[in-house]
């Protein structure tokens, strides 16, 4: 019985088969492999280190509120009432009120403005640093309210200061101006230091 034997390459033939691997292996890997930590480096920079940062920040910032009290009638006794005993917003670190625009980030204005103290309303504003925010504190300093229609009345602060936060009601209970104070603290929570 013959065996059969296995074709034997020649040292030729042996070269081209090798030499045509090589090459189509060359020419499937014209681009690198992707760094597989690569996008280590970009969450990092872009999510992981601001994001921690701007919480501090944010945290930091929404707990040492400095508010300046516009109050200009009768909802300014509710907001007074705010900072007392019972209702304390010394527990968001708002300890004092500011007398001073320049030592306040955040304007209450409860009450009805009219056009003669709009004015200084906007001057106490325009002289608060950045970033400051301002509340609206009842139906008046919403839109008038009761006294929309009156010649002397302002119809919504929003005509004269940007507001964040409007606090309905005529007047609003402490705990609405507290909900209103949480809004303020969960829009600063938004703020980021990322430039856009
Ligand atoms: S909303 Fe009502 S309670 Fe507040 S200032 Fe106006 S009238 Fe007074």
């Amino acid at each position: 019985m013959e065996i059969e034997r296995p074709e034997i390459a020649s040292p030729h033939e042996i070269d081209v088969a090798e030499a045509s691997r090589i090459e189509k292996l060359r020419e499937s890997c014209q681009q690198p492999i992707p760094d597989p930590d690569s996008w280590l480096d970009e969450e990092i920079s872009r999510n992981v280190l601001v994001t921690t940062v701007d919480y501090v920040l944010d945290w930091a910032r929404s707990r040492s509120i400095f508010p300046l009290m516009f109050g200009l009638a009768c909802c300014a006794f509710e907001m007074i009432g705010t900072a007392a005993s019972r209702f304390d917003i010394s527990r968001f670190g708002m300890d004092i009120f500011r007398w001073s625009p320049r030592q306040a980030d955040l304007m209450i204005v409860a009450g009805t403005l009219t056009w003669k103290m709009a004015p200084a309303v906007k001057l106490v504003y325009d002289q608060m640093a950045e970033p400051k925010w301002v509340i609206a504190m009842g139906a008046c300093a919403i839109s008038g309210g009761t006294f929309r229609e009156s010649y002397s009345v302002v119809p919504g602060i929003n005509r004269i200061i940007p507001v964040d936060v409007y606090v309905p009601g005529c007047p609003p209970r402490p705990e609405g101006l507290i909900y209103g104070i949480r809004q303020i603290h969960g829009k600063i929570g938004k703020e980021t230091i990322k430039r856009a």
